[in-house]
């Protein structure tokens, strides 16, 4: 076993034990880990962070509702969704929250408006939002299955700084790389003195190591073709990595960045002339190759707290994700 898998092992704690602290920590749940390619194990990409009480959603990729729902958080609890980026994957999951939010059901139903940030441009997100669900909503309001709370929607644009804060929860937005695809944002919070950072589609930049620098927690998007896709097919290959980190970039993120805990999610996985995507196995060696503190591979409904005693993955099981919450 390499080194780093060991210290990613190591971090594992009980969940008795990672709860007991949770009232002053940081919990971190990965809700999709896919990308726009279609992978019925990994939905499209979006963050649960919860912290002081609030839940904060980072972007809303396809199938966001039902990963909230297997991971037993009702869809009207959430204080405010932060987009990274206006590629369809950010927010195709948008839809689903703000149609289902309201309705009554067992969790309860959503009487507030949904709060949103994000890039140029979320503004239309949320217009088109309410133009597409214009007669939805007016058919539930005459069936009282949605209220005129719910239906409204608050959207403020992100730029780079402070964007949130509220009972000492703090929300800022960096400028992340990601070719001629801009803005892109990353996002740290910070409470009680810890902290997450969350990129998505990014290469390496000074800009985002330096936001990211000596955070708890760093969720961080990694794009790999195997080897033998490589070889046979490298200009394939280099089109992405000009704008998504590879296996040995993501290793210099983290090297600069040096986070207590780095994760991988939105993990882009290339197949092409018949060569199968690169195995788990295959992305955690090329990273160790340039990477020596811990890392994990991040999967759906995996979950991390970070409190005073550092960064603890919650146990996790792998089958989860395709069962109804117990
Ligand atoms: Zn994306």
């Amino acid at each position: 076993m390499h080194k780093a898998v060991k210290l990613a092992a190591a971090l594992v704690l009980s969940a008795a034990a990672a709860s007991s602290a949770f009232g002053q920590s940081i919990k971190v749940t990965l809700l999709g880990t896919g990308t726009p390619i279609l992978n019925i194990n990994r939905f499209g990409i979006s963050m649960l962070v919860e912290a002081g009480g609030q839940k904060l959603l980072f972007d809303a990729g396809r199938g966001v509702a039902m990963r909230l729902h297997q991971a037993k958080v009702p869809l009207k609890d959430l204080d405010a969704v932060f987009i990274s980026l206006m590629n369809s994957d950010h927010v195709t999951g948008l839809t689903d929250l703000y149609a289902s939010a309201p309705l009554p059901t067992d969790d309860g139903r959503r009487t507030q408006p949904v709060v949103m940030y994000g890039p140029d441009g979320i503004d239309n997100v949320a217009a088109g939002l309410q133009l597409m669900l214009k007669d939805n909503n007016r058919l539930r309001l005459l069936q009282q299955e949605t209220n005129p709370g719910a239906i409204r929607i608050e959207a403020h644009t992100t730029h780079p700084g402070v964007i949130y804060e509220k009972d000492g929860v703090t929300v800022s937005a960096f400028l992340i790389q990601h070719g001629v695809t801009q803005p892109d944002y990353g996002y740290r919070v910070e409470y009680q003195g810890h902290s997450v950072v969350v990129t998505d589609d990014c290469t390496y930049s000074e800009n985002l190591t330096q936001h990211a620098k000596g955070a708890d927690l760093m969720v961080q998007s990694v794009a790999i073709a195997s080897k033998e896709l490589e070889k046979a097919d490298m200009d394939y290959a280099s089109h992405f990595y000009s704008y998504l980190a590879n296996p040995a970039t993501t290793g210099k993120i983290f090297t600069e960045s040096r986070p207590k805990l780095a994760v991988l999610a939105h993990i882009s996985l290339y197949s092409r002339h018949g060569i199968p995507r690169a195995s788990m196995d295959e992305l955690r060696s090329r990273i160790a190759e340039h990477y020596d503190g811990p890392f994990v591979i991040g999967d759906d409904l995996m979950s991390f707290v970070v409190d005073a005693s550092g960064v603890h993955q919650l146990p996790y099981d792998a089958n989860a994700k395709f069962k109804e919450p117990a």
